[in-house]
């Protein structure tokens, strides 16, 4: 213990530690160490560090004297640095205590500002500065922090008697107080805290300093903290460290200021600065919305139409030393930064710097124009893109065509164009989201409380709030569209509707909002398939330059086979032959078939079934000219395919030509207890051969129109599904084969084919050396082999596989994201046995699986040749794939 150095200090051109260090020091004291190595104006502090946060918790959350002690250090050191002393009545130094995680969580923990400041080092600190309304300003903030964050104190209590003050003093905003209006307030504040916790407010600045160090600690383990760890898989072992730092002020008036900014644009990522700041205000203003902020850059108050001066104007030397430290500090992290500054009597303070949280339009952008700078190479540019953040840019845009009734506007806070149904709380959102229905989340502003309910909401809408606002910034980490700041939006809460320019919308009515151009429209608003950027593309280009993995797609109707292609796929890894058979028309002569019980029954059907099959064969074979197909006979569980209402089962007894009673008699013939298990896959094709023998038919009669139209072969893989032994695949080979055979014979075309199957069982697995001597490729269908491994329904598993994830049981939903141990080891079985008895065993993936980054890490460990996914995930495929190959 007393080895372990827990407090680490930095400020004035010195630090001990550095930018490497952000698993102890966290990323906001890892950073403020170095900038303050480099040179840049940052008040001098001390960080207490991560380590000490799990030894916290380890040791019944007590401070052992050693930490004490190594604190007192610190606290000198910064002392000199500032020539004020903490606590002293006639110079006092005043302290931020902010939390620091490994992760950035914005929001998640507490602040507290001005601490240090009691009735007698206040009239110090407004004799220092000469501004007594600043000094009381500070002392009411920080009776109003110190107070809900560590002594646990309702922040409304307080509001109220601001508000009712400000009323009495004819005051419209904060800023209109004077400093004996202030403090009467305080006077006021510090009852309030004496009548609702019978205690007086603490008076002693180490006691202050103790408290806010442990109540940063304890934010470690809030609720809202540990949901969003769950959501952002941030494990609890990582603790916070606490930032301590001497205070700046951007309340000391109107040279003084607050502001926080990007480097590059967080929503399209063009090369601007990007910001917002008040005057004479302190941090938490900007980001609570409470007043509008300004923009920082000219420019960007032309964007935003704003009449308010932009800081360019209003303080142009600060603002070129901004731009000088922005700069430097890209040029520094090489990667586009988030920045926390305040204006002291015009003086520029750096208080934080990180990577910023951008768009996934934008990570592309800035990543692109980085290596194009020379900031950065291609494999960091890969690097630097989430793959599964793709899906953002993937989203449907509006219809431009579309007639719209625009009834507000707002700020494009998070691109993407969203409809629903309108929800004003987070716990309504989640209630309407379990049931299936899409919701806008409606608020004044979002807080972290509402987490849960922005992440299964479509899409958010603020009335307050500007870029940075708390809706903006968790909007568009989670890539749901937000229109924030509306400021034409008058929600009422309570009755449960707003208005907005005199349209009123009640709960439970539909909105669309577009996210990327801060618009609120009624109603639903037909949307156009995405419009993909020439980044975009470049980085699919470097994408497809290092991946190894093939990606191709999960499709069975044109339209899906085309907009794969749009979206580079290789080739279809699964056409699920079913799905063909969905449509109204269709539906009925599948129905005849499985309920016909002679096989001339069945035949007749088939009859019908064969030319619709051969027809879209043809017309995928030539969407997908030269690339492979795998096209997977019938898997169909009885279930799906059976009439269940009345006015079906009528329609079937008409069509086929029975009564309805017949009908109702088969259906409770065919009726399985697990039809999951039941008689579907290639057991089917064993009970009825003539099903499979159809369908060969027409893949290859198909194939053969197609070869002698464009004069290409088509690259033909039949699949056969939920193969358990090798002798099912033996017969269904045979029977393909053959008809191959005729088909050829009858065509004269020569055909080039392989035959395969799925990998969706325990036993196939264990076997594939066996299987592998019928099989020419696998494709693990790992929906299937998931439910097979863990035993449970896909069907039915929904409904507890939450207790499981909240139990720890499961991290993940397996049926999401692949399984590895377990799964994994059974794909890693069959690759090993597959390749042993046929060393070129073409090998892929087509379960959902196909489509998931981690999964997709895993098949490139694994050695597959290919994935298969739906066609919107194609691009995300492609950069997973090549990431896991960096
Ligand atoms: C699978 O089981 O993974 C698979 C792709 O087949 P299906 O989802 O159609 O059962
Ligand atoms: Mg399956």
């Amino acid at each position: 213990m007393t080895a372990q150095k827990f407090v680490y200090s930095f400020g004035d051109g010195k630090s001990e530690g550095d930018a490497s260090m952000k698993n102890l020091l966290g990323g906001k004291g890892a950073n403020l160490a170095e900038m303050s190595k480099m040179g840049l104006p940052v008040p001098p502090g001390f960080t207490i560090t991560t380590e000490f946060c799990d030894f916290y918790y380890k040791n019944d959350k007590k401070f052992p004297d050693a930490l004490r002690k190594e604190v007192a250090v610190a606290l000198v050191k910064i002392e000199e640095k500032i020539g004020a002393k903490f606590g002293d009545e006639k110079n006092p130094l005043l302290f931020s205590v902010r939390s620091g995680a490994r992760a950035s969580m914005p929001g998640m923990m507490d602040t507290v500002l001005n601490l240090g400041l009691n009735d007698k080092t206040v009239l110090g600190l407004a004799e220092k500065s000469g501004n007594k309304r600043f000094a009381y300003d500070s002392y009411r903030r920080f009776i109003q922090m110190y107070s809900n964050v560590v002594l646990g104190f309702d922040h409304h209590n307080f509001e109220v008697i601001l508000d009712e003050k400000k009323h009495e003093f004819g005051a419209s905003a904060d800023t209109d107080l004077t400093a004996e209006n202030l403090e009467e307030i305080v006077v006021l504040f510090k009852a309030e805290v004496k009548k609702e916790l019978n205690r007086e407010f603490p008076q002693d600045v180490n006691e202050q300093l103790w408290g806010a160090v442990e109540a940063v600690f304890a934010s470690w383990m809030n609720d809202r903290a540990i949901i969003y760890r769950q959501l952002n898989d941030i494990p609890a072992s990582w603790g916070t460290a606490v930032n301590v730092q001497s205070m700046v002020f951007g309340n000391m008036g109107d040279t003084s200021a607050t502001g926080v900014a990007f480097t590059r644009n967080p929503s399209t990522g063009e090369k601007e600065l990007y910001g917002e700041y008040l005057i004479n205000a302190q941090g938490e203003d900007v980001v609570a919305g409470i007043r509008t902020p300004q923009s920082i850059t000219i420019s960007g108050k032309e964007q935003l139409a704003s009449n308010l001066p932009a800081m360019e104007e209003t303080m142009p030397d600060v603002f070129l030393q901004l731009v000088e430290i922005y700069k430097k500090l890209e040029n520094h992290y090489r990667d586009m930064q988030d920045i926390e500054f305040t204006v002291q009597n015009k003086k520029l303070w750096m208080l934080q710097t990180r990577n910023g949280k951008r768009t996934a339009q934008a990570a592309v952008k800035i990543a692109v124009d980085m290596v194009n700078e020379k900031l950065i190479d291609k494999k960091d540019a890969l690097k630097r893109i989430d793959p599964a953040s793709l899906d953002q840019l993937l989203h449907p845009t509006l219809d431009p065509k579309a007639k719209v009734q625009v009834i507000a506007k707002g700020l494009p806070a998070s691109p993407g164009a969203a409809s629903g149904i309108v929800v004003f709380s987070s716990a309504e959102a989640e209630r309407r989201a379990e049931n299936g229905d899409k919701v806008i989340l409606v608020r004044i502003e979002t807080s972290p409380e509402d987490i849960k309910g922005m992440h299964v909401s479509q899409g958010i809408l603020t009335a307050r709030g500007g870029m940075t606002s708390h809706a903006a910034v968790v909007a568009r980490g989670m890539g749901t569209p937000c229109v924030s700041g509306a400021g034409g939006l008058l929600v009422d809460h309570v009755n449960h509707f707003f208005t907005a320019n005199g349209t009123k919308v009640k709960e439970g009515e539909t909105i669309t909002i577009n996210g990327s151009t801060g618009d609120v429209i009624l109603g639903l608003v037909p949307t156009l398939k995405p419009n993909l950027s020439d980044d975009f593309q470049t980085i699919m280009k470097w994408a497809d330059e290092v991946r190894v993995l093939k990606v191709r797609t999960n499709a069975e109707t044109p339209l899906d086979c085309q907009t794969a292609r749009d979206f580079g796929c290789e080739g279809i890894g699964l056409c699920r032959t079913e799905h063909m058979f969905f449509s109204e028309d269709r539906i009925i002569s599948v129905r005849e078939m499985i309920l016909a019980e002679t096989l001339e029954g069945r035949k007749k059907a088939l009859a019908k079934l064969l030319p619709m099959q051969r027809a879209d064969f043809v017309e995928i074979f030539k969407i997908m000219a030269g690339l492979p197909v795998t096209i997977r006979l019938l898997d169909p569980p009885l279930h799906e395919f059976l009439p269940h209402k009345d006015s079906e089962i009528s329609e079937v007894a008409k069509a086929v030509g029975v009564d309805v009673s017949y009908v109702k008699h088969r259906i409770g013939q065919l009726h399985e207890q697990n039809p999951m298990l039941g008689h579907r896959g290639c057991r089917l094709g064993i009970s009825y051969p003539e099903i499979y023998e159809m369908q060969a038919r027409a893949i290859f009669e198909a194939a053969s129109i197609v070869k002698k139209e464009t004069g290409k072969d088509v690259l033909l893989e039949i699949m056969v599904p939920l193969v358990a032994t090798k002798k099912e695949l033996q017969i269904l080979k045979s029977l393909i084969v053959a008809t191959e055979k005729s088909v050829e014979q009858e065509t004269g075309a020569k055909l080039n084919y392989m035959v395969g199957t799925m990998i969706e069982l325990p036993r196939a697995a264990l076997l594939a050396d066996q299987i592998a001597e019928e099989a020419e490729f696998f494709s693990f269908g790992t929906n299937d082999l998931t439910q097979t491994t863990f035993g449970l329904s896909r069907d039915d598993s929904a409904s507890f596989l939450g207790h499981y994830q909240k139990a720890g049981i499961l991290e993940k939903d397996p049926f999401a994201e692949l399984d590895q141990e377990g799964v994994g080891a059974l794909i890693k079985i069959a690759v090993e046995k597959g390749r042993a008895t046929r060393k070129d065993i073409k090998l892929g993936i087509c379960g959902e699986h196909g489509g998931n980054p981690a999964s997709i890490e895993f098949c490139h460990k694994a050695g597959l040749n290919y994935v298969s996914c739906s066609p919107y995930r194609v691009p995300i495929a492609r950069l997973a794939a090549a990431r896991a190959g960096l």
